[in-house]
């Protein structure tokens, strides 16, 4: 069965906009860490499954070996399943993902998100960032300008509505991801035919 998959650093939302999009509940605020395997679920009113895949990142109390075998796994999970893969969701934390995207750039060094982003590209993996924590972003369209940035796409954003999704899981407010990943599918069946 085709599948969608959602995967970010731990603490972005990922939980919580499953819950959203599955009507399930799932444990948000557990140990960090702990979600080892990918987990999957009917979305009911698309004919797929949808995927967690673990957290990955800095997650406090969790050693390093864990991290890096977390994101190994990922890696391993999506280039195994590229190709049943019809959406990736990359899950950022509109608040501090571009102070976390600077602070891990240099000469020897890529950030986590913008590394997943372009594996998934590499893939050929169709992507939406859904940009979550919108609630607690004041300078929206400045925000989502440099998040284009970061990840090597000509701003202004609203030119990647297919792309970048501004959202707030908490409060239900997940509409323009709804509509980024249709408009995925629906190219993808129109490329079928
Ligand atoms: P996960 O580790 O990625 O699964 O993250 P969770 O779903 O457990 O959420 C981590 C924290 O972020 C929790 O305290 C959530 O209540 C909070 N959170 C999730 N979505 C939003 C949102 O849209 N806005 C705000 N302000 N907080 C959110």
């Amino acid at each position: 069965e085709a599948e969608v998959v959602l995967v970010g650093r731990s603490n972005v939302g990922k939980s919580t906009l499953m819950r959203e999009l599955t009507g399930h509940s799932f444990d948000t605020g557990g140990k960090p860490g702990v979600t080892r395997e990918p987990n999957h679920y009917d979305w009911a009113p698309e004919d797929f499954v949808i995927t967690d895949l673990p957290g990955f990142g800095f997650m406090s109390g969790v050693h390093e070996d864990h991290r890096e075998a977390i994101k190994t796994g990922i890696v391993h999970y999506l280039e195994e399943y590229a190709d049943n893969v019809l959406v990736a969701v990359l899950v950022v934390d509109g608040k501090s993902v571009i102070d976390i995207i600077d602070r891990h750039s240099g000469p020897d060094e890529i950030p986590y998100d913008v590394e997943m982003f372009h594996f998934l590209r590499e893939l050929d993996v169709p992507t939406v960032v859904a940009v979550n924590k919108m609630d607690k972003v004041d300078d929206r369209d400045e925000r989502l300008n440099e998040l284009c940035d970061r990840l090597g796409l000509l701003p202004p954003w609203k030119q990647w509505q297919e792309t970048i999704a501004p959202i707030t899981a908490k409060n239900g407010q997940i509409s323009s991801l709804e509509e980024a990943v249709r408009d995925h599918l629906h190219e993808q069946n129109r490329d079928d035919l």
